[in-house]
């Protein structure tokens, strides 16, 4: 792919759940983990990849496209009047955006011109080179830390947990703002224990605050479409209360956590 191209598999208007005010969020293809629970498992792949249409599953749809940096800062620019009025702008996401870090960092820039607020959606997996050049251009970095314990990391992601946990604490120490998140899985990172641990892995890095992300089932239809196999098929959805016991630990340890 080139700086100018990027292959994206949705663009959502009017989110309200991916950085502050109502943004637009770009969804970029390719990702270097290989999560369990995945909701966009068509991302972690940068080829397009072929769905059944959810209506007729009889038709197979491309699940992506690319688009040019003057397309999406376009698509973005329709819902200026938004961001200005509820503090908003767009969030790249993905997948993971840091992929296509040369077509990320050139559309964050193109927006960043236009005047438009700027947040990035990552793992943190990605080389320190690139992590710190798609930090220096985004308003705001949202980075999801999935297992604090190295094995366990490995085991449900596919990849170690260093090279994130790495790239966290020089975004902590850049001082810009910077939110981390936790997605809270079943019988992966739950438990009492693991609140704990998180707190203890996360309060040396200077973290003070984090937004727990329930488990949910959104994703498992798609596993359906692409004809995958998934992993957390039947595991019930957690909800914000059933993580009191797991933010109240955090909170006790130091790190106030909400959902
Ligand atoms: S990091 Fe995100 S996009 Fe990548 S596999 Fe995990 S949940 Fe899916």
């Amino acid at each position: 792919m080139s700086a100018d191209t990027g292959r994206i598999f949705d663009i959502q208007k009017f989110s309200l759940h991916d950085g502050p005010g109502i943004r637009t969020v770009v969804f970029l293809k390719g990702c270097p983990m290989d999560c369990a629970w995945c909701s966009n498992p068509n991302s972690r792949e940068l080829r397009v990849l072929q769905l059944r249409d959810a209506t007729n599953p009889d038709v197979l749809l491309p699940d992506s496209r690319d688009y040019s940096v003057e397309e999406v800062v376009r698509t973005c620019l329709q819902d200026l009047p938004f961001y200005e009025e509820s503090g908003g702008g767009v969030t790249l996401s993905g997948g993971e955006a840091l992929v296509q870090h040369r077509f990320s960092t050139r559309l964050l820039d193109a927006l960043t011109a236009e005047g438009v607020h700027t947040a990035v959606e990552t793992t943190g997996y990605a080389s320190p080179e690139v992590f710190g050049r798609v930090l220096a251009a985004s308003d705001l970095l949202i980075i999801d830390v999935k297992h604090h314990d190295a094995a366990q990391h490995r085991r449900w992601t596919g990849v170690d947990n260093a090279l994130p946990l790495r790239n966290l604490a020089t975004a902590l120490a850049a001082g810009g703002p910077v939110l981390v998140r936790i997605p809270v899985i079943p019988g992966v990172n739950d438990s009492p224990e693991d609140a704990v641990a998180f707190a203890r892995l996360l309060s040396p890095l200077g973290v003070r605050e984090v937004q727990l992300l329930p488990f949910h089932q959104f994703g498992e239809r798609k596993y359906e479409l692409l004809d995958w196999e998934y992993r957390m098929g039947g595991v019930p959805a957690l909800h914000a209360e059933d993580l009191t016991e797991f933010r109240e630990l955090l909170n006790d340890q130091g790190v106030r956590a909400f959902t």
